[in-house]
């Protein structure tokens, strides 16, 4: 294998074990990226096309260009790297993408139900209510441009009849938001199962998410 981000390769099939040991991702549903630069352009270092997580190695991990060609690796990229692109072109602040197709999230996008402003975490974190964007078709740049348009400024976003889709300004920071967001659907099912979701007042709203906006504005700075 190419010495060339290895250590990267080694991160994001890290991060894909572990999805999957949490059970957010299963055999081999769901994709992992981060982005890199070789000094002249972006790159994207993603999980590979339909290998299961469990036989996974970090040489299987694929470094390609924004339009799929590869760079580094033998196999093709996963079918989802439209998405990560579509996502890393729109925001400077997103060195980290994952997709998953947990439950309690991909119930919440299958009913077309927004996961609203419920808890204080939430929205520091995630910068609001998570929407559900418009259907797109599995693998197309239509999903992936649907999904930045509901996205905005947020860092997840739920995909229609599909999954959901976490930005991080680091791995780490993705895979807490895709945590996160799937207890946060939990809670929020569980609530609306009982007839009461009260979400958060509208000012204590505005007060966290301009915590939220502070520092999105210095991962922007810090990752533009
Ligand atoms: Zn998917």
């Amino acid at each position: 294998m190419s010495e060339r981000w290895l250590s990267e390769r080694g991160q994001v099939l890290e991060a894909a074990k572990e999805l999957e040991w949490l059970g957010l991702v299963a055999v081999s549903s769901g994709n992992v990226s981060v982005r890199v630069d070789d000094g002249s352009r972006p790159l994207v270092v993603i999980t590979p096309m339909g290998l299961p997580y469990a036989r996974m190695t970090a040489a299987d991990v694929v470094v390609a260009d924004f339009e799929g060609e590869p760079v580094e690796g033998e196999r093709p990229p996963s079918s989802e790297l439209n998405l990560h692109v579509a996502i890393y072109q729109a925001r400077a602040d997103a060195r980290a993408v994952v997709h998953t197709h947990s439950i309690n999230a991909s119930v919440c996008a299958v009913a077309g139900l927004e996961i609203p402003p419920i808890v204080d975490e939430m929205v520091v974190n995630l910068g609001g209510g998570v929407r559900v964007a418009e259907y797109g078709f599995p693998s197309t740049r239509d999903l992936g441009d649907k999904a930045v348009t509901a996205l905005g400024d947020r860092k997840a976003v739920l995909l229609r009849n599909h999954g959901l889709a976490v930005v991080g300004a680091t791995l780490e920071e993705a895979l807490a938001h895709c945590r996160l967001v799937e207890r946060l659907a939990q809670i929020f099912l569980a609530a609306r199962a009982l007839g009461v979701v009260h979400e958060l007042a509208p000012d204590v709203v505005e007060t966290e998410r301009a915590i939220y906006l502070m520092r999105l504005r210095a991962q922007r700075d810090a990752g533009s």
